[in-house]
């Protein structure tokens, strides 16, 4: 079983101040969060430095990733080098992630730029139930359109301070290993947490 916060944003994001350093620093020392997906707004530009800067430790993993802003709202792709070809409708990425055996997240849907509703007419793969920067009401409501979507509930902290990174997180059952993690959260192999409290609503 690994912990994953599967939401950051690094310095690549335009509105994040998390440098790749620091945020594997912050991996290496935590004593139970080792994995994280970077999820930069748009680009995969900070991945390459993110997983090189890992690589030197065998028991932190960098899950690769791309927040997406389509006209419907936020999509998170997990598992992805590169970003998906435009137009960035919600379908395209819906194909792609299909295609290359990624994980489609909807990010904190109730949030501004957030699905909302809209998620309930697409074949998404998870959830992000808990939001580090979401107020829980907002959270409890995406819980719930996970839970009657049927679909894994995921957390992540959203960060974009390295303050706010590792404040939340996905226990997942599977090993350090990326393909086995992908599979697990389509499997349902997961639960949200708080880095302090477990949140069952
Ligand atoms: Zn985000």
């Amino acid at each position: 079983m690994i912990r994953a916060d599967l939401h950051i944003h690094t310095t690549y994001s335009d509105d994040s101040t998390v440098t790749p350093k620091a945020l594997v620093e912050k991996l290496v020392a935590h004593n139970s969060i080792k994995v994280a997906a970077v999820t930069d707004h748009n680009t995969i530009k900070g991945l390459n430095k993110t997983i090189k800067l890992a690589a030197t430790y065998p028991d932190v993993l960098i899950i690769p990733g791309v927040e997406i802003s389509t006209a419907e709202g936020d999509l998170i792709i997990l598992g992805t080098n590169v970003a998906p070809p435009e137009p960035w409708t919600v379908e395209n990425i819906i194909d792609f992630t299909r295609d290359n055996d990624c994980v489609s997240v909807v990010a904190h849907p109730y949030r501004e730029y957030g699905m909302g509703d809209l998620a309930r007419n697409y074949e998404v793969d998870a959830i992000e139930v808990f939001n580090g920067v979401s107020s829980p009401h907002i959270n409890k409501l995406a819980d719930k359109l996970a839970k009657s979507m049927k679909l894994p509930g995921l957390a992540g902290s959203d960060a974009h301070s390295l303050s706010e990174s590792l404040t939340a997180y996905t226990k997942i059952q599977a090993t350090l290993n990326i393909d086995e993690i992908l599979k697990a959260i389509k499997k349902g192999l997961v639960t949200a947490h708080q880095a302090t409290r477990s949140i069952h609503f």
